[in-house]
């Protein structure tokens, strides 16, 4: 499956920015990047051609699929080229929920919260300019039929 241009515009919207002014690693010595070979962060649809010479992870198929689309883990070694980063690891520790009329709102992913410091603070302690980016990026996935049912299948999966 090619890269859908929704997932290359929202990375690139992501791609400077970051939860705080500040390196917020500096507050939790990256924990967010300290995963292991069983951890990896969920890759978007077809993000997985970007990385077929990747020197820093590797992809891995997982064992389910979401909204149609085959779920592949991304596992790095800690390190990365940051421009070459995935989406997922440019939108920590944010996350889309789905409400019940079908809009959606932006939350801190749950799973961040055995990690990210930030999540403590709640939404509102995020540079609003990184908000910002996230939301519109989100809007770009919404309006690609494959990413949207993505990612309502991811909240499904997190909501139950
Ligand atoms: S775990 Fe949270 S505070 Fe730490 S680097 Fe990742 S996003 Fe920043
Ligand atoms: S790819 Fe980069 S930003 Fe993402 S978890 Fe690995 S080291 Fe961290």
């Amino acid at each position: 499956m090619h890269t859908p241009d929704a997932v290359l515009a929202a990375r690139e919207l992501l791609c400077n920015l970051t939860p705080l002014k500040t390196d917020c690693g500096r507050l939790c010595a990256g924990a967010c990047c300290q995963g292991d070979e069983e951890t990896g962060m969920l890759l978007f649809p077809g993000e997985d051609a970007l990385y077929s010479a990747c020197t820093f992870a590797r992809v891995i198929p997982a064992d389910f699929s979401l909204g149609g689309t085959k779920a592949q883990l991304f596992v790095c070694s800690g390190t990365c080229e940051r421009e070459n980063r995935p989406l997922a690891c440019r939108l920590f520790p944010l996350f889309l929920k789905f409400k019940e009329d079908g809009s959606t709102k932006l939350r801190m992913d749950v799973r961040a919260k055995a990690v990210c410091p930030l999540t403590d603070y709640g939404i509102r302690a995020l540079d609003s300019e990184f908000k910002q980016a996230a939301r519109k990026a989100y809007d770009l996935l919404l309006e690609d039929e494959t990413c949207a049912a993505y990612l309502r299948e991811l909240d499904e999966a997190f909501s139950l």
